[in-house]
């Protein structure tokens, strides 16, 4: 399998932070992929709600289950376009370690939480599980990633938080967004490998759960123009015991043509704009993408997905119990440290005595907050509280 010459090569690294000898029979975006995979933030994926609850029901999916559907895709789309796949993959399965439980209810109500302590957001959280958080070396925290895993995973970041990164890795990852470059198009493949994905998982969930039905995704011709194909040529599946069948074959086929379109639309841009570098890919325009009318129509069903779905009264209201529990925890935290696991509680006795104690001590209580599984938090604020919410 050859390279582009606008792909990243692992010899080619810009390294790690605290550099380290190369590994005998990997590459480097392969030590990070494994990196990834051993971590304790990895792990907990598997307790985390992507939109239902991870108690809601054993086959749904999970943060877990979502990262590897997005890995899958941005290996398949990667070896088409000489992308290199194992970079890919790492960016893929870390891209949402930075998550909190309960979905993006929990990572509103953190927000909101740390609105007066520099606020909180996911992909910023991300990094800092690799690059802090994670304690599995003796001589640094977090993984000691490379620099080309580290710019996939900070996927977007804000004007001011991309300055206090610069200010403490200058060059580093936060600077493309003071300059508005691009990131590898490893990156840029993921972050559309991570939407197309969650659109095809939640037709999928959102079916099975009875929330969303097939009649309704009739105004999505994304997916109702395969359901139709598919039943054109597979009349048996037009009862009620072979819905599932139908439902799956659908998605099978949409997400086929979701892929080869982003090859196509992709190496369209590649060859009109000709990088002959990752260097010279930074400083282009994206080329990642769908092809026109695909954009159209995946825009469609993400818009019917957020209005059927995710504002469903079912999953609003369940989410809004979720939202209580880590506001009620942050509160608790924050007032008494001492009900944190022993090495927060440390971090938050040595942020008490720092220059900027009032934030610290606040982010501590986000990161053991962020890093909890849906079902150790429910337990938490029961402990703390009193009340089974969820
Ligand atoms: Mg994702």
């Amino acid at each position: 399998m050859t390279l582009a010459r606008f792909a990243c090569d692992p010899a080619e690294s810009r390294g790690r932070r605290y550099p380290q000898a190369p590994a005998p029979t990997r590459t480097e975006y392969q030590r990070d992929r494994d990196r990834i995979v051993h971590s304790s933030a990895f792990r907990r994926l598997v307790y985390k709600t992507q939109v239902f609850l991870n108690h809601e029901g054993d086959l749904f999916r999970t943060r877990l289950t979502h990262s590897l559907e997005v890995a899958q895709l941005g290996r398949s789309i990667a070896r088409s376009l000489h992308l290199n796949e194992d970079l890919v993959e790492a960016i893929a399965l870390a891209h949402d370690l930075g998550h909190t439980p309960f979905g993006h209810a929990g990572q509103d109500a953190l927000n909101h939480c740390m609105a007066a302590f520099g606020g909180f957001e996911h992909n910023l959280q991300s990094l800092r599980v690799v690059d802090q958080l994670e304690e599995r070396y003796p001589e640094f925290d977090g993984l000691n990633l490379t620099f080309e895993t580290r710019e996939g995973i900070l996927k977007h970041c804000s004007r001011s938080n991309a300055l206090v990164l610069e200010a403490h890795e200058p060059g580093g990852v936060g600077q493309r967004f003071l300059e508005r470059t691009q990131p590898s198009l490893e990156a840029q493949l993921c972050n559309l490998a991570d939407e197309i994905a969650y659109n095809a998982h939640d037709i999928d969930d959102g079916v099975r759960s009875g929330l969303i039905t097939l009649e309704q995704l009739q105004e999505v011709a994304l997916f109702d123009d395969f359901r139709r194909q598919t039943l054109n040529e597979f009349p048996h599946l037009s009862g009620e015991a072979q819905g599932r069948r139908l439902l799956y074959e659908a998605i099978r086929r949409m997400l086929s043509a979701q892929v080869y379109d982003v090859i196509a639309a992709t190496q369209r841009m590649i060859d009109a704009q000709a990088p002959q570098s990752v260097e010279a890919v930074r400083h282009l325009e994206p080329m990642v993408q769908f092809g026109e009318a695909m954009r159209a129509k995946s825009q469609v069903l993400k818009k019917f997905l957020y209005q059927k779905l995710y504002r469903h009264p079912q999953v609003t209201h369940t989410t809004g119990q979720a939202a209580r529990v880590v506001s009620e925890l942050f509160a608790v935290y924050l007032a008494r440290p001492q009900e944190m696991q022993a090495g927060f509680l440390a971090r938050s006795e040595a942020a008490q005595h720092s220059a900027d104690a009032v934030n610290n001590r606040a982010r501590v209580v986000a990161d053991y907050i962020a890093g909890m599984t849906d079902r150790f938090a429910g337990r938490e604020h029961e402990r703390l509280t009193g009340m089974k919410l969820l």
